[in-house]
């Protein structure tokens, strides 16, 4: 049985949503002194015709990564803020937000509600 209920993005081939909204059509290059924005390409070079990857539209800064080694640092990256998650949630509860960026469940407040009785 197939289900197709998300919409598969062009760009990046994630699921959920379209090339429209995706987040790594831009994305900010890495070297800071250009502050260039990258955008997700597809490779015209022989050797890796079609294969993704990101260039910076910055005049002068030739930055350049392949979209799946990006992929794999933003994998490890949230299994990273995941892995943080796990031990700041069994361990202290966490006092003020120390992470400004991104979301993150509410996971401090393990209240546990009283036992049926
Ligand atoms: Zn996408
Ligand atoms: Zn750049």
């Amino acid at each position: 049985m197939i289900i197709q209920w998300e919409v598969a993005c062009q760009a990046c081939s994630r699921e959920g949503h379209d090339s429209i909204n995706c987040s790594w059509v831009y994305t900010r290059c890495r070297k800071p002194s250009y502050n260039g924005i990258r955008k997700l390409l597809r490779s015209s070079q022989p050797t890796s015709l079609g294969k993704k990857c990101f260039t910076c539209q910055h005049p002068t800064c030739n930055g350049f990564q392949w979209f799946e080694e990006q992929l794999i640092e933003w994998v490890l990256h949230q299994l990273n803020i995941l892995m943080e998650m796990v031990v700041l949630g069994v361990g202290q509860p966490i006092t003020g937000s120390k992470h400004s960026h991104g979301e993150i469940p509410h996971v401090r407040s393990q209240t546990v509600k009283g036992r049926e009785s």
